[in-house]
């Protein structure tokens, strides 16, 4: 589908244009966090915001792990009570997909509905795949598995070094931007350890410590990893997150 410029929307009166936003956001649809490609009310002191894929409401194109399911965006949850992403196994306050089958409906978020599910950074040979079981413990909870019925999905590196839960991501990111640390301008080295430590605090305190429990490529391979997952999960805001990882001493 062609990129639109332009749209309009039933849940608000002006007139939507497509930008590229370098600061965090709160999407108005879905209320989830979000950077990176949007569309944003241009009407001076109106805040109104919403991720690409909220604002088109496309169908989804590709959904790994529901082969039989049969999606579709809504923007309210048809099904009543409260609903569980089965993607990052957060709850779902706003737009959503929904695959009303019985009798095991299945929810997610948009944003979880357009996660890929493999990607790669050819110059240092990882990928990194979108996984319903990981085989080490996520870099943030320490654990294989979340509590809780829905577990959810994760991204793991293909040498099983780097696990991490597109929830745990969620949540950790959050706390980052709830803390301040996401501001674009002038971002201090020492958020800059912060947010880093937020995301991985095992790792980083090891790492320190200059020991490591596991044959580890570096530190470097750290960040690349949560560079990577970060982007895959919250759009690609390049120069927030350039510049966020670019971290001077370790
Ligand atoms: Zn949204
Ligand atoms: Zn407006
Ligand atoms: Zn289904
Ligand atoms: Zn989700
Ligand atoms: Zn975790």
């Amino acid at each position: 589908m062609p990129t639109l410029l332009r749209i309009n929307v039933e849940e608000h009166p002006h007139q939507l244009e497509w930008k590229d936003s370098q600061v965090p956001f709160f999407c108005d649809g879905c209320k989830e966090l979000g950077f990176g490609l949007c569309y944003q009310c241009p009407n001076k002191g109106c805040n109104f915001i919403l991720h690409e894929e909220c604002g088109i409401g496309r169908p989804p194109t590709f959904l790994p792990f529901f082969n039989r399911c049969n999606f579709e965006f809504h923007k309210k949850n048809t099904l009543g009570g409260t609903r569980v992403c089965d993607g990052c196994a957060l709850d779902i306050r706003g737009f959503l997909y929904q695959c009303s089958s019985r009798p095991n409906p299945h929810d997610l978020h948009p944003g979880c509905a357009s996660l890929p599910s493999v990607f790669s950074l050819s110059d240092i040979d990882m990928e990194i795949y979108l996984r319903e079981e990981i085989s080490s413990k996520c870099l943030k909870c320490q654990s294989k598995k979340r509590s809780g019925k829905v577990q959810g999905w994760a991204y793991e590196s293909s040498d099983g070094q780097f696990c991490y839960h597109v929830a745990c991501m969620k949540e950790a990111w959050l706390q980052n931007w709830k803390k301040g640390y996401l501001q674009l301008n002038d971002i201090e080295e020492s958020k800059k350890s912060l947010v880093l430590q937020n995301l991985a605090p095992k790792e980083v305190a090891l790492r320190g410590k200059g020991q490591s429990s596991k044959s580890m490529k570096g530190v470097k391979w750290l960040i690349m990893f949560l560079k990577l997952v970060v982007s895959a999960i919250f759009g690609d805001p390049v120069s927030l997150i350039v510049n966020l990882f670019q971290i001077s001493q370790m």
